[in-house]
């Protein structure tokens, strides 16, 4: 995992992000999280994303870091895995 220096002009673009003051659990799935209920928390997830003006930044981040969990910057882990070994 590769962590931006702890700069804040590293983690400023956090201060803009749509998702703040959302609750934390509506971008990563519980263990047990299957089917149905899965699929409507990351499409509630993706549609806070998809207005979001730092997405591009959250993407990059999780990009670099090697997020493994939750939506960032729009896409699943799975999504990212796939841009990632697309890339
Ligand atoms: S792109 Fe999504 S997860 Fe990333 S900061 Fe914006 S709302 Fe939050």
């Amino acid at each position: 995992m590769r962590l931006p220096p702890a700069l804040a002009e590293s983690w400023d673009w956090q201060l803009e992000a749509a998702c703040r003051g959302t609750d934390p659990g509506a971008f990563f799935y519980l263990d047990n999280e299957r089917g149905e209920a899965r699929g409507t928390r990351v499409r509630a997830a993706k549609l806070i994303c998809r207005s979001c003006p730092v997405r591009s930044e959250c993407l990059e981040h999780a990009l670099d870091s090697h997020e493994h969990h939750g939506v960032w910057g729009g896409l699943t882990e799975e999504e990212r895995r796939v841009l990632r070994s697309s890339g």
